[in-house]
């Protein structure tokens, strides 16, 4: 057995001294009431990388095989990478897959039409069916996925209806079908009865021109509330998923949803903390987390924001993101309670991987191991986000390695800490600028005292 693995880790390109995790992990996992869960989201693939290079912001000299930091991903990334997830699942008994959308390259609407958009998810479809047959999967859409780019209806329209087609196999269910055709958002129950939310919240993202002035688009927000009401009831719980998140981006400080559907959304999300377990999104291609308070200041909820698969750099005349990584995550849990064990985050060595021409893929953090917590509940998480307010403290500098999946370690100011340190903790644009204002203070307290 010990052999075997070796090979065949050796075989699909993982450096021996990997072997260790891996061991570790296997030896953590014999509990039968836990499990194991994928996260895998913002493939983004651009079949014209080496061709016209449709999404790439930047000048690409050599195209490694892999792909470039400059550009989406080409097939040859995203095949390494669902072989990649399924090799990391060999050792361990996996439940299902949480898959969050953008499957669709940054380019102009010009470039792209509803055909090819759906294609895209077609072939993304079936190569994940045909490497996980058995899986479970809980899909949803980014904002890329539709046609034009992310203007999502409130209503039925021809993407849905063809996408159902491919996602049938993972839905099926009638109920679940309507409300996909509706809105996109459905919800199913895990073979061991955790209940899944799969939201559709491109509806609330500032780029959707169509649903700005509307209360409640697709009526998902009052689904959603009968639903946990529901599972409240009957004593289940529930774990969240969806693309664009909820709560303020580290970059610029301002959410992603308009005002009031976030405040609409986190109102849902505080009144049900006792029902759901844990929330995984998409879409800011950065590792990073949010934490819920209730009112006495308890940390109550988590959402766990995966990085991406494309390794694509965002860049404006203003600004350009930092390098990052190929990645997707395991997550250990409970199959029972929900409770959230563990974390395993991968990525791929993007120019380690082109110059040796395989795809090297490495651990970049186990969470019990290198966070010095038990597990990733909230208030473990919670732990781990307050040890960031110091800008020297190594969890600080370990979230700058993390957060672009080992990629790169960008230089980060005072205004750069506050902004990530404030990231974990605030959710309202308020909060989050009254957090930025203290936190800087607190660090120029620290400096000060050092100087002292
Ligand atoms: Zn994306
Ligand atoms: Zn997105």
């Amino acid at each position: 057995m010990y052999l075997a693995i070796t090979l065949n880790l050796s075989r699909m390109g993982f450096p021996l001294l990997n072997f260790v995790f891996y061991l570790s992990i296997a030896r953590t996992s014999l509990c039968a009431s836990e499990g194991w869960f994928l996260h895998v989201t913002d493939f983004h693939w651009d079949s014209t990388y080496t061709s016209r290079d449709l999404s790439c912001n930047g000048v690409v000299n050599t195209h490694g095989v892999y792909g470039d930091y400059w550009c989406d991903s080409p097939y040859s990334l995203i095949d390494v990478t669902i072989k990649a997830m399924k090799n990391a699942t060999l050792d361990k008994t996996v439940d299902f897959m949480l898959w969050t959308g953008d499957s669709v390259l940054h380019t102009g609407d010009e470039h792209l039409s509803l055909d090819n958009n759906v294609g895209i998810l077609q072939n993304l479809t079936a190569h994940l069916q045909q490497t996980f047959p058995t899986m479970d999967v809980y899909a949803t859409y980014g904002n890329h996925d539709y046609y034009p780019n992310g203007q999502y209806p409130p209503h039925n329209n021809e993407i849905y209806n063809r996408t159902l087609e491919h996602w049938r196999t993972w839905i099926n269910d009638s109920t679940q079908e309507a409300t996909f055709l509706k809105g996109a958002y459905y919800t199913l129950k895990t073979k061991y009865g955790i209940r899944i939310l799969a939201l559709n919240t491109n509806l609330y993202y500032t780029s959707d021109k169509v649903t700005t002035h509307m209360d409640d688009p697709a009526d998902q927000f009052v689904w959603m509330k009968n639903i946990l009401q529901q599972s409240r009831r009957d004593s289940e719980k529930v774990l969240i998923t969806g693309h664009v998140p909820p709560g303020v981006a580290a970059e610029g400080g301002k959410t992603w949803f308009y005002q009031h559907f976030n405040i609409h959304m986190l109102h849902i999300l505080h009144q049900y903390s006792d029902v759901i377990i844990g929330l995984h999104f998409g879409h800011e291609h950065a590792d990073t987390f949010r934490m819920f308070y209730d009112h006495s200041g308890r940390p109550v909820m988590t959402m766990y924001i995966a990085p991406s698969v494309t390794p694509w750099r965002y860049k404006t005349s203003a600004t350009t993101g930092p390098k990052h990584n190929p990645s997707f995550r395991l997550i250990k849990y409970d199959r029972i309670t929900g409770r959230h064990l563990d974390l395993v985050q991968y990525y791929m060595d993007l120019p380690e991987s082109n110059k040796h021409n395989r795809a090297i893929w490495n651990v970049a953090y186990i969470a019990t191991r290198d966070m010095k917590i038990p597990d990733i509940s909230p208030s473990s998480m919670d732990d781990f986000a307050n040890r960031t307010k110091n800008p020297t403290s190594q969890e600080f500098q370990n979230h700058l390695k993390w957060r672009n999946a080992n990629a790169e370690v960008m230089p980060c100011d005072a205004l750069c800490h506050s902004l990530l340190f404030c990231n974990f903790m605030k959710l309202q644009e308020r909060d989050f600028k009254v957090c930025l204002r203290d936190t800087q203070h607190y660090t120029a307290t620290l400096a000060f005292g050092k100087r002292k």
